[in-house]
């Protein structure tokens, strides 16, 4: 139910959520899955032979969902990552793999956080008081020319080598994402997306649309038809999360049981 605000974090925020996905113009199948259930939102951008991309990033998905019923902390995101790499190692071919960026709402000492979880290139970044700012970093080749200097993000954009990751889920190595967490700031959004977005749209163009487009729904939208007529060379998939701060945030601090030492 895209745009419809519904409490979580235990009721400390109202979140407001838009979602869009395109197959772009070049390729035959969709391998980008998305997950939008209470607390927990993910861009999965899969990849591997025989069609086996799409399976993979839906059994990301698949396995992040468990995470709605649960109080979660990055132990439990990465215990959800491991299962998911057995079932998508288990596949065909073997060589299938997907990214996972996630954002996950959870509660530390009363106050509420977003925890975001990121292996591979898809991305989130976050929105507030008007400037766009990249939280997660990209496990690519092409991340590490840029830090060592030797790249800079036009030229990230047109590497040939652009679509090479270096971490991802579904590998023989070990499942090591990096991990996030941010304050959830009142009238924040935060975006998740896949390259097929960043590979068309420069940071500063997406901060306008989303600067133009108040609710979620559309600026998902508006983001996914740029990367369309920027190119749409690859499958494009976008999550905006508003976010607001409940009143009743500091209420419910209230009834919680404080530590013994009461210096929270
Ligand atoms: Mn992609």
């Amino acid at each position: 139910m895209p745009g419809a605000a519904v409490p979580t974090f235990g009721g400390l925020v109202e979140v407001s959520v838009g979602s869009a996905t395109d197959l772009g113009h070049h390729r035959r199948v969709n391998e980008d899955s998305l997950l939008v259930c209470p607390h927990v939102y993910v861009v999965a951008d899969g990849m591997g032979g025989h069609a086996a991309g799409d399976q993979a990033s839906a059994i990301l998905v698949e396995e992040m969902s468990r995470l709605a019923a649960v109080a979660v902390e990055a132990a439990d995101v990465s215990e959800v990552l491991q299962q998911a790499n057995v079932r998508i190692r288990a596949l065909a071919d073997g060589g299938a793999g997907t990214t996972v960026t996630a954002a996950i709402g959870v509660e530390h000492q009363g106050a509420p956080y977003w925890l975001v979880a990121n292996l591979g290139d898809s991305r989130t970044y976050q929105l507030s008081e008007g400037r766009l700012e990249q939280v997660s970093v990209d496990h690519s080749v092409v991340q590490e020319l840029l830090d060592r200097g030797v790249l800079d993000a036009a030229g990230a954009r047109r590497h040939p080598q652009r679509h090479v990751i270096t971490r991802a889920v579904g590998t023989p190595e070990a499942v090591e994402p990096d991990y996030w967490l941010l304050p959830v700031l009142d009238g924040g959004r935060l975006v998740l997306c896949s390259d097929g977005l960043t590979g068309e749209v420069e940071d500063a163009q997406m901060a306008d649309v989303l600067l133009a487009h108040p609710d979620p729904q559309q600026a998902a939208d508006a983001l996914v038809a740029m990367a369309l007529d920027g190119g749409g060379r690859d499958n494009v998939t976008v999550v905006v999360i508003d976010a607001r701060v409940r009143d009743g945030g500091s209420a419910l601090q209230d009834t919680l049981p404080r530590p013994a030492s009461g210096a929270s």
